[in-house]
């Protein structure tokens, strides 16, 4: 068995979204809630980080080193795990540095975090920069890339597929829809679904790749977690499923499909998405309904990936309530 430490709340439930169903002409939507995993809001990283970070007690790290945008969702999830673990926790930011620090950069902040901020094209440079001089001080520190979409972490998001095929038991599922970005949780889901013979698909929707190079990415994970979990298995970039219709206006900035998303989850059903991902996603989900894609009858789960924090960020928090 893979080592895993147990940090979230598991198994987080699966919902039944019969307003939304009914708003979108029919249709059966269900809702995994991997943003209550239970760490400081939760979301897909908790999963991810069992793995991860079972690799980092056990090669005896003492600082956990990361990177992310300013509004990272992973990033809040290392800072949080580091404090509960006793490790030191460094994060490379990169975007606009804000005025005040509102949702998750709050709460790196909380959290004890140290910041180091760079731009998006100098964070590797300023990654591997801040991991050199902690190795030098001797800090035992212990790198997690971009989303902890390694192969550890896409391995996360198979075993949670294994927890959905449990709920749902003998129920049919024909879409589960999710928001993929560096492509790790679709990876994982991906290789879940191969391992178990499932009959639906696994439809990632991009949030800033093109189809191609997400494929690609997700392809690669995904043979990478086989392995890892014991048994290699060949999986293609045609056998992968991405939808990169709904970039909008690049990663971070919220639209109006993403505001109508949010504003239609929160009034229909209390559900709360984000304005960077699952916003995102699910306005894929509702403009790809409205286009007939899935057929009455079909059952769709939405995998909710967390965010949460994000919301109380200055820059959406305003432009969420404005109008
Ligand atoms: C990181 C993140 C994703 C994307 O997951 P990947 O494994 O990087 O594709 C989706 N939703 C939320 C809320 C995230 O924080």
């Amino acid at each position: 068995m893979i080592p895993r430490l147990k940090l979230a709340a598991l198994p987080t439930p699966i919902e039944f979204l019969p307003r939304l169903g009914a708003y979108l002409g029919g249709l059966r939507i269900l809702i995994k809630r991997d943003d209550l995993t239970g760490v400081a809001f939760g979301g897909n990283k908790t999963r991810k980080l069992e793995l991860v970070l079972a690799e980092a007690q056990s090669v005896g790290a003492h600082t956990l080193i990361t990177v992310g945008a300013v509004q990272s969702n992973h990033c809040r999830q290392v800072a949080a795990l580091a404090a509960r673990m006793g490790l030191k926790c460094k994060l490379v930011l990169y975007g606009e540095i804000p005025s005040r620090a509102s949702g998750n950069l709050f709460l790196d902040r909380l959290f004890g975090a140290e910041i180091f901020w760079t731009s998006k094209d100098a964070r590797n440079e300023t990654l591997n920069e801040v991991f050199g001089e902690s190795w030098a001080r001797g800090e035992r520190p212990y790198l997690i890339p971009l989303g902890a979409s390694n192969p550890l972490g896409a391995a996360a998001y198979a075993l949670a597929f294994d927890e959905m095929l449990q709920q749902i038991q003998s129920e049919r599922v024909d879409w589960i829809v999710v928001a993929s970005s560096s492509g790790g949780t679709q990876a994982g889901l991906v290789l879940g679904a191969h391992r178990r013979h499932f009959h639906g698909r696994i439809l990632g929707i991009s949030i800033d790749e093109p189809e191609r190079e997400l494929k690609e990415v997700v392809a690669f994970l995904a043979r990478e977690a086989s392995d890892r979990l014991g048994k290699a298995m060949t999986i293609h970039p045609e056998d992968v499923f991405v939808n990169a219709d709904y970039l909008g206006g690049g990663y971070g900035v919220m639209g109006e499909a993403e505001r109508e998303a949010i504003t239609l989850f929160a009034q229909l059903e209390g559900v709360l998405l984000d304005p960077v991902y699952t916003g995102r996603a699910a306005a894929g989900l509702i403009d790809l309904a409205r286009k007939g894609f899935f057929h009455r009858g079909e059952t769709i789960l939405f995998w909710h990936t967390g965010g949460t924090p994000a919301l109380f960020a200055d820059k959406y928090q305003n432009q969420l309530l404005s109008e």
